[in-house]
This record gives C-alpha cells, structure tokens and sequence, in this order.
C-alpha cells in the first residue's frame, strides 16, 4: 500500500533483517520447501506487469480473449499470426522477453534449490527467466514463451528440437504427430495436466511456501498458498504491497523481491549446518 512506509523504503525497515532471519529458520526447519512467483519477480527485469498503469496491454491493448479457440479454429493462421506478429503488444512482449535478465531474486531461488531447500518451483510467468537462473524443478503453469509443446501428448520442445518450417504450418510432433503450439497457455486453454498435476502433489508435500512477486489472485495458483497454510504450513510472502495472504502469512517481508530474497538466501546459509 502507498502509505505504508515499509513499501517506500525497505532499506531502513529496522525489523525487517529480524523478520528475514525469522523466515530463513523457518524455511530451514521445514522438510519440504516449494515457491510460488508471479509477475512481481519479473519487473525488476524489466517486464512490465500486462495489466494496470504501465502494463503492456494497458498502453498496446489487449489480446484477444479466446486465443486457444482460435488456434483450435485455425492453427496455420495462429502459427503464421506467431511467426509474423502483427498485434502490437505480441510485438512489444517478444522485445521486452528477448531483452530480459534473470535479476537476483531468480538467482538466489535457483540456488536455494541448488543447496538442497527448495523442492519445487511454481511460477506463473512465461519468461524463462527461472530457467535462465538455473532452477529445476521447475513448474510454468503458464508455460514457457521459448519452448513449443504437443497438444496431444505434452511433449515440450526448444525451437532447436523442433525446427519452425514455415512452408509446414502447423508443426507437428515427432512423437505422436500431434499439432505442436507455443507452450504459452493461451487465453481459454487449460494448463497442461500434467505441470498442474505436479503443483498439486509438491503443494500436498509441501509444510513451507514462499510466495514472491504475486498476489496470487488467480486460479490455480491463489489455492497453492490457502492450501499450504490450511494444514498448518509456514507462508513467507515476499511482497512490497499487502496481499490478501499477507493475513495468512507467518512470514511477511515487505520490498522488492529481488533484494529480499537475497538476503533471505544470506541467512539460510548463514544458519545452515557447515
Ligand atoms: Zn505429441
């Protein structure tokens, strides 16, 4: 909120460094730790949010509302539509992702998962920056922007794999000859069953949640933390705003989820046994 003082300046937030060194014993003590980011993570590398003052689609306008219906209808016309893209904002977005950094809140996730306190990573951005900064056990419930995957059998391909032939629209999988699509979920397509499967089995194991960047307002991503909190687990919310879970978190660190989670990274491996 604008008029929390915490929010403009986390810097100077004296019990702030207490809460972080709270949240890292508590993310220590755990025997099964998972994330869960969303946009919030991705501004400080230089995403905008889509919605909102600033956001892509406020300024370039909005995709269209049924675009998994209409690849359905025509897929060679939405490959074409991919290849060439016309619509301002999906030229705007494939810049923006083209130019995109991992920043340090992505780092130390990724290296929290490398030192063995992170299970499972659930992320509602499509920019590939977790994959960039080295994260594995990686969830995209909205898919991945640089990745193609098989309607059919959800097989998942890098453009190397899986080379665009743009006299063959659409592409078809090696595999099972289904049509193959971004792996982006389109507006109106499920997320891919087996990604939302994973999330719910990693959310039933997990007794710890950090939820960074997100307000996690959207389904199904807004029941992962209710779940967690629900049978007793510890939320740590990484956040500058207050969030409708900030009532359910254990842990709440107000600031910028880049420096925040640095820092929450510093104290793990300072509480960590040698
Ligand atoms: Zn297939």
């Amino acid at each position: 909120m604008a008029d929390d003082a915490s929010s403009r300046d986390f810097r100077f937030d004296a019990g702030l460094d207490e809460r972080i060194e709270g949240a890292a014993r508590a993310l220590l003590g755990a025997s099964h730790d998972v994330a869960l980011t969303g946009a919030g993570l991705s501004v400080e590398s230089g995403i905008p949010h889509f919605r909102g003052p600033g956001g892509l689609w406020t300024k370039y306008g909005e995709p269209p509302m049924d675009g998994y219906q209409r690849f359905l209808r025509d897929p060679k016309g939405f490959w074409e539509e991919t290849l060439e893209p016309k619509a301002p904002w999906a030229k705007a977005l494939g810049e923006t992702l083209a130019a995109a950094k991992p920043n340090s809140g992505h780092l130390a996730l990724a290296e929290l998962e490398r030192r063995g306190h992170l299970g499972a990573l659930i992320t509602q951005n499509i920019d590939d920056l977790h994959r960039q900064a080295g994260s594995r056990e990686l969830l995209e419930i909205h898919g991945n922007h640089s990745l193609l995957r098989c309607v059919e059998c959800n097989t998942r391909f890098t453009r190397e794999e899986l080379p665009i032939d743009p006299a063959e629209l659409p592409p078809r999988c090696p595999g099972c000859a289904g049509v193959v699509k971004g792996d982006t979920v389109q507006f109106g397509e499920p997320i891919p069953a087996d990604v939302l499967g994973r999330c719910y089995r990693e959310v039933a194991r997990a007794d710890c949640m950090i939820v960074a960047g997100t307000s996690a307002t959207v389904f199904p991503a807004a029941d992962f933390p209710v779940q967690v909190s629900r049978k007793g687990g510890v939320l740590i919310e990484i956040n500058p705003e207050v969030t409708d879970l900030t009532p359910l978190a254990s842990h709440s660190l107000r600031g910028p989820g880049g420096a925040l989670l640095e820092r929450l990274l510093h104290h793990v491996v300072q509480g960590s046994p040698a």
